[in-house]
């Protein structure tokens, strides 16, 4: 008999069927042995009765946390016995029969539906049961249907799927890299994206036209509650388009995708603010414009934050982006741009996405031309050896007829933590790490054996 998943339970009334799961709980009651049996889909209860002598046995042995198949017969409960409050509250399984798949020991921890109180780093190391629990199932499966939400309405919008390297070169973008040493070019570095953005703007130098890709950043940052070494992000680029066509295409991508998760968006379109404003409302560019009632009814805040300053000064006083040297200028600003004058007033074409107090994406319409790249890292001090070095290849490209073009990531972390209403991203993610920066499950960091070392070429210092 092929198996049933618990939540198409309904359609088998009166019939026997075949379940596959784990022992949630088990009661018993000496001639009545009851276990709820769970899988990915639901809980059900089911009751071994002495006359079904062999599946009594087997259901006398059993604890939390095996793994059983199961042969029973669906039954409407007694109406006296129905719980409505209870998932499959109205149905029973009598079992017929019971197989162990496979035993287990006690977890080291209660699989309820809420873990977190627990330890964290206890609930890292035994990630794999943690991820058993309502609550991490909820999260991991949000996060899911978001992501395949954006892939549908992309795909619809003909955009293309591209992948772009992992094993790329360190580039300036503002944050600390991960570096991977070479083996056939021993002293020689990867480092790991921090971002596709250079291979996006390539893709539309190439052609593409419309990209997008889930695609995985990594940065060597504090981590925080909201951040973590690696996120992923929905990364989209487009060729032709103004801020405007940004911003609509992902506002209707959001829109749909939030309200099919059956969340209640606060105003749409969503309310736009420049970067002034926000500053002189807020306090802050991150905001949240929603009251304590809306609060508790889970209402989501979307708002879009445009006219960021381009530049701002570094401690040294030098001239540094504020969000990406990529950015295009406000076109009433590209004199500015190119003759470096009065840099505080250059306003990019740059915009934000906040929600509930997070900034869940951000992009930018980029500069196209040579010219204006070279400007802008011009103001920001480099001189031209140090411009060739850094971004040389892009100048190269773009003076090959790159298109106009303009992009956004969205944080595919940030935005199932709005949806599912956590407030730390390790609990959207199924593998996350500890706040020290220590692998879930997996020991990592960890020394390289010597013989490793020297394939690669390294010599590690021992710390003092
Ligand atoms: N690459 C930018 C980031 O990761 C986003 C963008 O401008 O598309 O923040």
């Amino acid at each position: 008999m092929t198996r049933i998943s618990i939540s198409k339970l309904h359609a088998y009334i009166g019939q026997e069927v075949t379940l596959a799961g784990w022992v949630h709980v088990r009661r018993d009651h000496g001639k009545l042995i009851f276990i709820d049996l769970r899988d990915a889909t639901g809980i059900v209860q089911m009751v071994a009765l002495p006359n079904h002598a062999d599946a009594h046995a087997v259901a006398s042995l059993v604890r939390s946390e095996w793994v059983v198949e199961v042969s029973g017969l669906v039954n409407k409960r007694p109406e006296k016995m129905v719980n409505a409050d209870e998932e499959n509250g109205d149905i029973e399984i009598e079992l017929l029969g019971l197989t162990v798949l496979n035993e287990a020991q006690t977890p080291p921890f209660e699989l309820t539906n809420d873990t977190s109180g627990i330890d964290e780093n206890i609930r890292l190391k035994y990630r794999y049961l943690d991820l058993r629990t309502a609550r991490m199932q909820r999260n991991i499966r949000t996060r899911s249907a978001f992501v395949s939400s954006c892939r549908h309405y992309l795909f619809d919008n003909d955009f293309v799927e591209v992948e772009t390297p992992l094993l790329t070169e360190s580039t300036p973008e503002g944050s600390r890299d991960f570096v991977v040493p070479s083996r056939l070019n021993a002293g020689h570095f990867y480092a790991l994206p921090q971002s596709p953005q250079q291979y996006k703007q390539l893709l539309m130098t190439g052609g593409m036209e419309k990209y997008f890709q889930i695609a995985r950043a990594v940065r060597d940052e504090d981590l925080r509650a909201d951040r973590g070494f690696e996120h992923t992000q929905v990364d989209i680029e487009a060729s032709f388009v103004s801020e405007e066509d940004i911003r609509s295409l992902v506002e209707d991508m959001i829109i749909k995708s939030a309200e099919s998760a059956g969340k209640t968006i606060r105003q749409k379109p969503f309310p736009r603010m420049t970067y002034a404003e926000a500053m002189q409302t807020y306090g802050g560019d991150k905001f949240d414009m929603r009251t304590d009632e809306e609060k508790e009814a889970g209402i989501l805040a979307f708002a879009w934050v445009v006219d960021f300053p381009m530049f701002e000064k570094t401690e040294e006083g030098t001239w540094t982006f504020t969000h990406n040297p990529f950015s295009m200028p406000k076109l009433e600003h590209l004199e500015l741009l190119m003759k470096g004058e009065r840099i505080d007033e250059i306003l990019a074409q740059q915009y934000d996405l906040v929600c509930n107090g997070y900034e869940c994406g951000g992009g930018s319409v980029r500069a196209h031309k040579p010219e204006i790249l070279r400007a802008t890292y011009k103001i920001m001090g480099y001189t031209d050896e140090e411009i060739e070095a850094s971004v040389g290849h892009m100048l190269e490209a773009f003076s090959y007829g790159a298109p106009p073009h303009g992009g956004i990531a969205l944080g595919v972390e940030r935005m199932t933590m709005i949806l599912t209403g956590e407030t730390e991203l390790r609990e959207v993610q199924a593998f996350p790490m500890t706040r020290g920066g220590q692998t879930a499950v997996m020991n990592a960091p960890k020394p390289l054996t010597n013989k490793q070392l020297d394939e690669l070429g390294i010599e590690v210092k021992k710390k003092k």
